[in-house]
C-alpha cells in the first residue's frame, strides 16, 4: 500500500517555481512594503530610496537620492550597481542572486503570492495570463513615458527661459571653482537660478540645460551653492538621459566632442576645449548612454571623441563601458578616441584649478 502511494507521487511532476513567472508577478510595491524601504516618487516614475543596498551610500534627502527603483528594476547612481526586481529582493535580504538564486526566488515568490504548481496545464495557462498582463503593462508604460517626456520638455523650456543671465552669488561660486563666469555666460553655457533649492536657500545657483537628443531642453540642472546634498539636482520627475551644456545637434564636420560628467566638469570642459562640443552626462550612470548616443554622429562627422571620466570607481567603470560603445562604431584609441587620465584622483575641475590644460 505504501509502495503504491510512493510510486504515484514519484510519477507526478515536481512542484517548482518558474523564475519568469515570479519576475512577472513581482512588483516594486511588494518589495518596498516587505523590506520597509523608505522611498519617495510618483506612482508612475522612479522611486528614490534612502540607502543603496550595494554601496550602502545613504542620502540625507530622498529628493536627491541616487538609489532609484523603477517598475522593473533598480539602479544606484553613486556606484552604478543595478539589477532587476529579483536582484533587489536578494540585495535587500543580504543574498547574492548568483549564489543563492533558489532562496531568493522562493522569497520573491512568497512576496508575489506565486505558489509552486505541479499541474502543467495550470502553469501554462498562468504563463499566458502573465504574458498578457506584461504586454499591456509595457504598452501603457511606453505611452505614459512618451507623454511624460513631452510634458517635461515643455516645463523645462519655460524654466530654462526663466533663468537669470547673471548673478553675483553664482559668479562667485564659479570663480571659486576656477571658472571664468563671463566666458561661460557669453557661450550660453550657464545661467543662474532666481530662487533657492529650498525656500531658505539663497538664489543664484549656476544652472545648465540638459538637452534631449534633438536639442530640445529636457531638464534644468543646478549646481547648488549650498554644501549639503543634493549637490546637483535636476527638475523633479524629469528624465536624466540627455546631455548637459551642449547637444548632439551641435556636432559639425570634424569637430571635437568632449563627454564628461556633472555640472562643474561640463562647464570646465567648455572652457578647456572652447571650440569643442561638450556633452555632459548627468551622473556616471548616464555616461555610457551619452557616448552610445553621440558616437555614431561624431564618427559620421569625422570628429574626435574625448571622454573625461571622474577618477572614482563608478566614473572609471562608466568610462570603460562608454569606450566600448565608441570602439563598436569604429573609433580607435590611437586615432580618434581619447580617454583622458588626469591622475592622482583628480576630476577635470580639480586638474583645471591646478593648472592642467589639454
Ligand atoms: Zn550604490
Amino acid at each position: 500500500m505504501g509502495d503504491v502511494v510512493a510510486s504515484r507521487t514519484s510519477c507526478r511532476p515536481a512542484a517548482r517555481l518558474e523564475a519568469g513567472e515570479v519576475r512577472a508577478a513581482l512588483t516594486r510595491e511588494m518589495i518596498v512594503e516587505h523590506f520597509h524601504i523608505e522611498v519617495r516618487g510618483r506612482e508612475d516614475g522612479w522611486w528614490r530610496g534612502r540607502q543603496c543596498p550595494a554601496c550602502r551610500k545613504r542620502w540625507g534627502s530622498l529628493a536627491g537620492s541616487g538609489f532609484c527603483i523603477g517598475q522593473r528594476g533598480w539602479v544606484c547612481k553613486a556606484c552604478s550597481a543595478k539589477g532587476d526586481l529579483l536582484d533587489l529582493v536578494g540585495r535587500m535580504a543580504g543574498l547574492n542572486l548568483g549564489t543563492h538564486f533558489t532562496v531568493v526566488l522562493s522569497l520573491a515568490a512568497a512576496l508575489a503570492g506565486v505558489t509552486p504548481d505541479a499541474n502543467p496545464v495550470m502553469r501554462a495557462s498562468r504563463r499566458v495570463e502573465l504574458a498578457k498582463v506584461e504586454l499591456a503593462r509595457r504598452r501603457a508604460a511606453a505611452i505614459a513615458e512618451t507623454q511624460r517626456r513631452h510634458e517635461a520638455r515643455q516645463t523645462a523650456r519655460s524654466i530654462w527661459d526663466g533663468q537669470l543671465t547673471d548673478h553675483p552669488s553664482g559668479r562667485a561660486y564659479l570663480a571659486g571653482r576656477g571658472l571664468d563666469a563671463g566666458a561661460l555666460i557669453a557661450r550660453g553655457a550657464v545661467r543662474f537660478c532666481p530662487v533657492g533649492w529650498r525656500p531658505a536657500d539663497q538664489a543664484g545657483d549656476p544652472t545648465v540645460a540638459l538637452y534631449d537628443w534633438d536639442g530640445t531642453v529636457l531638464s534644468v540642472v543646478r549646481r547648488r551653492i549650498a554644501l549639503d546634498e543634493p549637490k546637483a539636482p535636476g527638475l523633479t520627475g524629469h528624465p536624466a538621459d540627455g546631455t548637459l551644456v551642449g547637444h548632439v545637434g551641435q556636432i559639425t564636420k570634424a569637430v571635437d566632442v568632449i563627454v564628461t560628467e556633472g555640472v562643474v566638469d561640463s562647464l570646465t570642459a567648455a572652457l578647456a576645449w572652447p571650440h569643442a562640443v561638450v556633452l555632459g552626462a548627468h551622473g556616471a550612470a548616464q555616461l555610457p548612454a551619452v557616448v552610445a548616443g553621440a558616437a555614431p554622429r561624431v564618427k559620421a562627422a569625422g570628429g574626435r571623441l574625448i571622454i573625461v571620466p571622474d577618477p572614482d570607481q563608478p566614473g572609471q567603470d562608466a568610462a570603460v563601458e562608454a569606450a566600448r560603445h565608441a570602439l563598436k562604431v569604429g573609433f580607435s584609441l590611437d586615432r580618434d578616441l581619447d580617454v583622458v587620465e588626469l591622475g592622482a584622483g583628480r576630476d577635470l575641475n580639480a586638474a583645471w584649478c591646478a593648472g592642467w590644460r589639454p
